[in-house]
């Protein structure tokens, strides 16, 4: 196997202290199957704006672009709030999704067996097990259309357009089959086709593509309803494909049921393998360089990126179950359990690493 060239974006606050740990992980699994790995450190957001002025440099994106795949910590901070919004930090994040033509944001929903009580759902209802991917378009929807304000009627009025092509509907849809093949085969459509023209374009446009994987089962559901299943009976879905803006709330619903924002990734890919893989979660300025950080949603991340970008799903399994292992041990602080000791940033990092290490070589 070719080596392979990771771009590093540590970023802001806590960004360089958890992808140390993620970067840790991913080192001990290639070890394992010599699988040679190239790491490249660049500079996004506050740490670029200090830098050179911007809080995405060209040469980032050249940098991520010669990459097999990018690792993201996060951005963002204090010292950065008052610059104008074309300097802040996040315009680094959605400057890099945009350059690198990444329009399918993954998140995936789930429940931990050692973590099932930080869920806010009642546990007959986790008991079924929750394994979700919110699939969600990106670069579409009401977010890009036009918005204007205009004088009716004597009252300022917003508006904002919303619009789909099946050209991005076709090719998010596309994705959402393709993942659901590498999971349990069910794709969730959510649109809102009993109102909206641009939801009757998403639905007939997944409709015809699904006529291309025979062996994915489809449904479609509306977003009011899908609001209610994921909390009544989130067991019910596999791949849940949908829009801009129901993604943006959906993904964030699906994401509380597991309770704990330390440990939940997310990817965001295109057409070809070149993937950005993240946590969810923000640069908490409150706990940076303390140790405190829960280095897992990132390491996770990485997991993500070894399953989407690499195609190395067996060394994602294993960190996948090392993390699994790691929370029957020990807690970070924010995961705290009495009966467990607390580790740090590092400490927890260097469990999962020797895990998978010992997984890999049995
Ligand atoms: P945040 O996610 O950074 O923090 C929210 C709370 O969760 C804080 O109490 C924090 O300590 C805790 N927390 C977050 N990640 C944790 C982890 N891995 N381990 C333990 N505890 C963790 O959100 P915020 O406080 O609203 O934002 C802080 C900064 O991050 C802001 O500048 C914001 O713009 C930025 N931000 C960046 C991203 C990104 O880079 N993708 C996303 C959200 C917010």
């Amino acid at each position: 196997m070719r080596p392979i060239k990771i771009c590093v974006l540590e970023g802001d606050g806590i960004g360089p202290e958890i992808v140390r740990q993620a970067v840790r992980v991913l080192k001990a699994a290639c070890d394992a199957r010599q699988i040679a790995l190239y790491f490249n450190y660049a500079l996004l957001g506050g740490a670029a704006i200090d830098v050179a002025g911007t809080p995405l440099p060209d040469a980032t994106v050249a940098q991520c672009k010669a990459s097999d795949a990018v690792l993201l910590g996060a951005v963002g901070g204090e010292k950065w709030d008052s610059l104008p919004s074309a300097l802040r930090p996040e315009k680094g994040l959605l400057g890099i999704r945009s350059a690198l033509g990444l329009y399918a944001n993954l998140r995936p929903a789930t429940i931990f067996p050692a973590l099932q009580s930080a869920s806010p759902l009642k546990e007959e209802i986790i008991r079924a097990g929750v394994d979700i991917l919110v699939v969600r378009e990106l670069t579409g929807d009401v977010y890009f259309g036009e918005h204007a304000r205009k004088q009716e009627n004597g009252y300022e009025t917003g508006y904002d357009h919303m619009q789909y092509s099946t050209f991005e509907v076709g090719r998010i849809a596309r994705n959402a089959f393709e993942l659901a093949r590498k999971r349990n085969r069910r794709v969730t459509s959510v649109d809102k086709a009993n109102v909206l023209e641009t939801s009757r374009v998403w639905r007939e446009t997944v409709t015809r593509v699904s006529q291309d994987y025979p062996d994915v089962a489809l449904n479609h559901m509306y977003v009011d309803n899908a609001a209610m299943q994921l909390v009544r009976n989130p067991a019910q879905f596999d791949v849940l494909v949908t829009g801009n803006l129901f993604g943006d709330i959906l993904s964030d619903e699906a994401s509380m049921i597991s309770g704990s924002i330390g440990m939940l990734a997310s990817a965001s890919l295109g057409d070809g393998t070149l993937g950005l893989y993240e946590p969810i979660h923000g640069s908490a300025p409150d706990i940076a360089g303390k140790g405190l950080a829960n280095p897992l949603a990132t390491i996770l991340s990485a997991a993500m990126m070894l399953r989407y970008s690499l195609d190395l799903p067996e060394l994602a399994d294993a960190i996948e179950k090392a993390v699994e292992s790691a929370l029957d041990v020990a807690r970070t602080a924010d995961i705290r359990d009495p009966a467990l000791p607390v580790y740090s940033t590092d400490e927890m990092g260097g469990f999962v690493a020797g895990k998978v290490k010992e997984l890999l070589e049995k």
